[in-house]
């Protein structure tokens, strides 16, 4: 076996498959499938994965790994096969799906330099050039770029004097901390003590602190703190009295925090019910898929806790999947309460170190439990005896880049593999989790009340339009404003959220109606307080507020939309002695801060939290006894069949917030359309109503659950290659499908211009295709030869959940 299959890091249709490679024998046996190694490809040197190991290939002259990256396999042998499964599954490049299962630090980066060419001489160079190349050096990219040497180089590299050089850095190493302990028993220390000359108290004294603490002590400490000179310290290592050794540590994000231990509580009648099933399957090792189907507050974590408390007595291992934006400190303090140091956390709020460190936990069997999201699903357990997927309608579970997977079918995947249970909870499960529960292919299990059996908060509808025509033009209703000034006098607490996506606050001429957009995009710029800038989300455009109309010179041009700001100024003029918590991307931008606002609002130093999603959910306060929704119906204006889907899982979710504890909630949700079914039933909470009438909508349009969707975006800078490219795509797919699918297109997508480039697509409603993935496959192996030198795009998206 000294032949290595590599997948190599050259994310490119020909380079997607398997490359031998002949394994040195000085690195023979060291290299194992699922490492990571750098071996020459072309001329340079790139990154790889071990993928398999064989006597022999069919190729000759092989050439040689250079090295191994590890020690030991980052991806274990289900990971690869679940690479692979989800390389099928995404039409994705199988190095794509091998880096999205690893943590940002051990993905690779390059170093790119130039060097001589081999067999050229230095004399050929132009004068200016040569000093770089002196004894063998090499010019740095970087370098080269801030020097303007990139032209010339090119010249030189056309002409093959100098050539471009990978190499491949690790971009985050792991945290060692120095030790220093001493070599000697006490005994023999004193001796050594005696022998020291006067000349030498630090050393004496430095001993003398070793006869007295045997312990290893951190270098940094002993001289930084206890105040030993360093240059003593290297004199008695130097004369073998003391030693230094350097000991890996974990970067523990949550070091400094105490998690009160909880204990198991026990379990209502209905949680008993639900819960059963659960446990049978993890004794009788058994995959099979849950749907845990429970308001918010009755009881769904505590389940959770339990099955993975039935696990850990396995000796098995549980994966727990919680949205980002739920991923909040109350939600870690859950798991860390109950499972203690057995719990790794993975979160996009942790720095990359801190990440691979909790990660590393993961691999060397140091914990049991891994909380995290969406990648969680990669964890690299061995032996895994349930997965669950809180939130699991959440739509962040959808990673929109390549590979483009669900969590949720990676789950079911890795559930499979391992004959473990699935449990996907949710107050408001998606329309096909539900739909497949109600097949029979997953099986529901309800928890229908609330814990203590509090009543759901009352809500009510506000139309907004019925204000303006009463004159009431500023952002809060009449009833919401009464009730917020009502519960600032009774001291009791308030939470105002802004739906911010899909809303963003953009800059209007009133005189002629011009809004600015992006010169470069199709949408309209973003207005940002803070530098008074207008922005482009989507290319990074920035410009300066106008002061003028650029259509009709008008003055009267100036920013609309309710940014979190603009309320909290208005709450501010309002009720000036309010104090307000704005929990927003600006304001929890820096590490920490979230939970500093969190804990502020909590320990009652605020009367209103007010925000954007990010305050939607996992917040559990007692004293919360009103919830204000200051404009329900922006998500509804989305182009995107799940526009009611989310704006009814989105203000069901809000609403669960009021009144989880003793005292009565209220819920005031102001809308311009309160006749749509979405908001009417968010009102009522009447999920299994808002089920029926979406399915009804969903068969009419035919989209999932009914039919599967798959999605193809061409971009070009031409518009009319975008267009021609998609024509021949959707006339090539539209002959290959049957005729109960659909093939719509070429249409200009939703956001038809992004960053100069024009986006055309076709989307294919089908239901059943089993040749479809093949066809996709050729469409973008056909153009991908076009990519790189006509700028053409083709993506592929199976199970679109962003349709822009
Ligand atoms: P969900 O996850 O469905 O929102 P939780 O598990 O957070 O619900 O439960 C809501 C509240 O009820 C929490 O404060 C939790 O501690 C409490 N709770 C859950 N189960 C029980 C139980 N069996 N007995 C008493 N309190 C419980
Ligand atoms: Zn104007
Ligand atoms: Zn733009």
């Amino acid at each position: 076996m000294n032949i290595a299959s590599v997948i190599v890091d050259v994310p490119a249709k020909q380079t997607d498959k398997p490359f031998d490679y002949k394994i040195p024998d000085k690195w023979a046996g060291a290299i194992v499938p699922g490492m990571r190694v750098i071996v020459p490809f072309g001329p340079r040197k790139v990154q790889g994965f071990v993928i398999g190991l064989k006597d022999h290939s069919e190729f000759d002259s092989l050439r040689e790994i250079q090295e191994p990256m590890d020690l030991v396999p980052v991806l274990n042998n289900e990971l690869l096969a679940l690479g692979n499964w989800l390389t099928e599954k995404t039409l994705s490049f199988k190095i794509s799906a091998f880096q999205a299962m690893l943590p940002a630090a051990l993905k690779a980066k390059y170093n790119k330099k130039v060097k001589l060419a081999q067999g050229a001489s230095i004399e050929e160079l132009p004068e200016s050039l040569r000093h770089y190349f002196e004894g063998g050096k090499a010019i740095g990219w970087e370098d080269a770029v801030k020097g303007g040497l990139v032209p010339v180089l090119q010249k030189e590299a056309a002409a093959g004097t100098v050539e471009v050089l990978y190499e491949v850095r690790e971009r985050l190493g792991k945290k060692h901390i120095k030790y220093i302990f001493p070599l000697l028993p006490p005994g023999q220390l004193k001796e050594e003590y005696d022998d020291l000359s006067k000349r030498a108290p630090k050393q004496k004294e430095l001993i003398d602190y070793f006869i007295n603490n045997p312990e290893p002590v951190e270098t940094r400490k002993l001289s930084a703190e206890l105040g030993y000179s360093a240059s003593a310290i290297k004199a008695l290592i130097d004369r073998g009295a003391l030693g230094e050794k350097e000991l890996e540590v974990y970067r523990d994000p949550y070091e400094d925090r105490d998690f009160p231990k909880t204990a198991p509580l026990e379990l209502t009648p209905s949680q008993r019910a639900a819960i059963s099933p659960v446990k049978a399957a993890i004794s009788e090792v058994r995959h099979e898929v849950f749907l845990l189907y429970g308001v918010t507050g009755s009881g769904k974590t505590e389940i959770y806790l339990q099955s993975i408390q039935d696990v850990i007595q396995k000796g098995k291992e549980a994966i727990v999947l919680v949205p980002e934006i739920a991923l909040t400190p109350q939600m870690v303090e859950r798991f860390k309460g109950r499972f203690g140091a057995e719990v790794a956390v993975l979160h996009s709020g942790l720095s990359a170190g801190e990440k691979y460190d909790e990660w590393r936990k993961i691999q060397r069997r140091e914990v049991k439990v891994a909380v995290g999201a969406r990648s969680a699903i990669f964890a690299p357990f061995e032996n895994l005896g349930i997965i669950i997927i809180d939130e699991e309608h959440e739509t962040s579970y959808k990673q929109e880049e390549m590979p483009r997977y669900h969590a949720r079918d990676a789950a079911i995947e890795r559930g499979r593999r391992h004959n473990c249970p699935i449990i996907l909870g949710s107050a408001t499960p998606s329309l096909e989790s539900f739909a497949r529960a109600q097949k029979g292919v997953y099986s529901l299990l309800a928890l229908p009340d609330r814990m203590n059996n509090q009543p759901m908060p009352e809500v009510e509808i506000v139309d907004m339009r019925e204000e303006m025509r009463s004159g009431n033009r500023s952002m809060f209703s009449r009833k919401l404003f009464e009730k917020i000034e009502d519960r600032i006098e009774k001291k009791e607490q308030i939470v105002l959220f802004l739906n911010k996506r899909g809303h963003s606050s953009f800059v209007m001429c009133r005189d002629c109606g011009y809004v600015m957009g992006c010169p470069h995009c199709d949408i309209s710029l973003t207005y940002h307080r803070k530098n008074e800038q207008m922005k482009c989300h989507y290319c990074g455009y920035e410009t300066h507020v106008p002061l003028q109309c650029p259509e009709c010179l008008s003055e009267h041009i100036r920013y609309f939309g309710t940014g979190t700001q603009k309320v909290e100024e208005e709450l501010g003029k309002l009720l000036p002695h309010t104090r307000v918590v704005r929990m927003d991307m600006d304001t929890t931008g820096r590490k920490g801060s979230h939970e500093r606002l969190l804990k502020e609002f909590s320990e009652g130093r605020a009367d209103i939290l007010l925000g954007t999603q990010m305050i939607a959910k996992g917040l559990d306060f007692p004293n919360i006894t009103l919830v204000g929704v200051l404009s329900a119906d922006t998500m509804l204006h989305i182009p995107d069949f799940r526009s009611a889907e989310k704006t009814f899982q989105l203000l069901t979710q809000v609403s669960g917030r009021a009144g989880r504890h003793e005292l009565l909630g209220e819920v005031v949700i102001q809308t311009y359309t309160p006749e749509h079914y979405s908001i009417e039933l968010a009102g009522s909470q009447n999920y299994d109503l808002f089920y029926q009438r979406e399915m009804m909508s969903r068969k009419v349009h035919k989209y999932p659950p009914f039919y599967y969707l798959a999605l193809v975006t061409v971009s070009h800078g031409q518009l009319m290659k975008a267009v021609t490219v998609t024509e021949q795509i959707t006339a090539f797919i539209r002959a290959r499908v049957s005729e109960d699918a659909v093939v719509l297109g070429p249409v200009a997508s939703p956001i038809p211009r992004i960053n100069d480039r024009y986006r055309y697509q076709c989307l294919i409603k089908y239901k059943r295709e089993p040749s479809l993935p093949e066809n996709l496959k050729h469409v973008i192996d056909r153009f991908q030869k076009e990519e790189g030198a006509g700028g053409l795009q083709v993506s592929v998206d199976i199970n679109p959940y962003l349709l822009m």
